[in-house]
């Protein structure tokens, strides 16, 4: 028999790709078990986007899995709240810019929500860090590293940075924007960027000593982190398509600020969604709406999609068919997932005098799997690795259920570990079914559909048939179609998928 006291210290061990050095590398806390996480945000000028739930649900994954794994992780993200896009959108729609980015983050933050995202910590605006982002100017300014403008603009001098280019792997003349680029005559060099936005009177501003301005837009991040997770941390991730200039400028902003390297111990980069083969784009006209998808798609679906393939590889969106796909492999595991718990609270309900112990040879595969899909997530997050195990361990529980049904509440358990092992990090099952309608917002009917299907299933059980019928023709009336399967009651909204 195993007890709490055989399992291995936490946390355990966890290894990561690190952008920086090329490699898997140990996560290594610098005071361990704490680990700061920080993930780039969203600039919320527009909606967001599928692309954006494929780099969210992911750090979620992430940020869930090392939680699993006795890590203490205080997970932080960004909100690129101002910035010349959101000014561009509030004079189109002729308001202001805090109203536009607003808007867009509720949407954003209701989409995580029903996707299951759930692990963020704190969501930082940028607006909100202002005082810390001129005290980091002021001691880049202090140190030599940044210089004003005459415009009341702040620049950051790259030339005092020579490592600048490493994550990307570019060379300093390489990072030097072209010839053909119209560069500001007020730099030292072209590639400087400015960290200070001078006053136009046109646009919001703060009073700094350069005049009033608002922050560019690397600093927000570097200031936030420093405040928030301290001068280093251990994990910074983002979509790829910010290693160049973002991530690089943060680095140099934060070491040159700090004086304290590296930055962030682990750099961890998810690759992008395409479009059939496409760079998913505004100007290519191809981007797909995270909330849109989310009123056509079961949430469960469309995590499960986001989660396919390797995360630092492109993911091909191929419109319907790639949800089709999602639903088959999700319904492999949905089968003897949903017929385990149907069985698992039926054996809540007694009558044990008549069941079965589980083979025990089980209980040892059991732990073998859920020791396989933690060997795969603990390297380097093999999400696609893991889901062929919970497959395969999938198809050895439909056997054992075949005929025999009466096995007692303990060894349903044990089949139930490595789908609720993996889920805990997945995160995809434990989402409801059912496609919320447009005018339904919020994932808590899929809880208060559940209450219900619990309050038929007992009335059932006592007997009470009327009532049951009454319990579904109320859920009807609501607009919940209800299905008895082998599996146990389903459940979805009417003109939903
Ligand atoms: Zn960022």
């Amino acid at each position: 028999m195993s007890s709490v006291t055989d399992r291995p210290p936490l946390p355990r061990p966890v290894r990561i790709h690190d952008t920086l050095r090329g490699e898997v590398v140990p996560l290594v806390p610098r005071v361990s078990p704490r680990v700061g996480m920080f993930v780039c945000g969203l600039t919320p000028y527009k909606p967001s986007h599928l692309g954006h739930g494929r780099t969210f649900v992911f750090f979620d994954v992430v940020a869930r899995f090392l939680r699993q794994q006795g890590y203490r992780v205080f997970y932080l993200q960004n909100v690129t709240d101002l910035d010349d896009k959101t000014l561009a959108q509030a004079r189109e729609e002729g308001t202001s810019y805090f109203e536009v980015s607003e808007r867009n983050f509720s949407g954003y933050v209701r989409d995580m929500e029903r996707l299951g995202v759930r692990s963020v910590n704190l969501y930082a605006r940028c607006t909100d860090y202002v005082p810390e982002i001129l005290l980091q100017i002021q001691e880049l300014m202090a140190k030599g590293f940044a210089y004003p403008g005459p415009t009341g603009d702040v620049y950051y001098e790259v030339s005092r940075f020579p490592s600048f280019g490493a994550l990307s792997r570019q060379r300093m003349e390489e990072v030097r924007p072209g010839a053909r680029v119209e560069v500001d005559p007020h730099k030292r060099a072209p590639e400087d960027f400015v960290i200070w936005k001078g006053g136009n009177p046109d646009e919001p501003a703060w009073p700094s000593p350069y005049g009033p301005g608002r922050p560019g837009w690397h600093i927000e991040d570097t200031a936030i982190t420093v405040t928030v997770l301290g001068p280093r941390y251990e994990i910074h991730g983002g979509g790829v398509e910010l290693k160049f200039p973002h991530h690089e400028a943060e680095i140099a902003l934060a070491e040159s600020a700090t004086g304290l390297a590296p930055l962030a111990q682990i750099w961890m980069h998810a690759g992008l969604l395409n479009m059939r083969g496409e760079k998913m784009s505004k100007s290519l006209g191809n981007v797909v709406g995270l909330s849109e998808t989310l009123h056509e798609q079961p949430p469960d679906r469309v995590r499960f999609f986001l989660l396919s393939g390797l995360y630092r590889s492109p993911l091909d969106f191929a419109g319907e068919e790639s949800f089709a796909e999602a639903a088959r492999g999700l319904e492999r595991l949905r089968a003897p997932y949903d017929r385990l718990r149907a069985l698992r609270a039926d054996a809540e309900g007694g009558g044990a005098d008549h069941r079965r112990e589980l083979p025990a040879s089980f209980r040892e595969r059991s732990e073998r799997v859920v020791e396989a899909i933690r060997g795969a997530l603990a390297e380097d997050f093999n999400v696609r690795q893991a889901v062929a195990e919970m497959y395969g361990w999938g198809r050895e529980v439909n056997t054992v259920l075949q005929g025999g049904e009466s096995l007692l509440a303990s060894g349903l358990d044990v089949l139930l570990e490595p789908f609720r092992f993996a889920d805990e990090s997945l995160g995809f099952l434990e989402l409801r079914e059912g496609v919320p309608s447009p005018s339904s917002p919020g994932p808590e009917i899929g809880a208060l559909v559940d209450l219900a299907l619990k309050a038929r299933e007992s009335a059932r059980r006592r007997g009470d048939f009327p009532e049951a019928d009454r319990i579904r023709e109320g859920l009807a009336g609501a607009g919940i179609a209800l299905e008895d399967t082998p599996q146990g009651p389903r459940w979805k909204r009417r003109g939903g998928t």
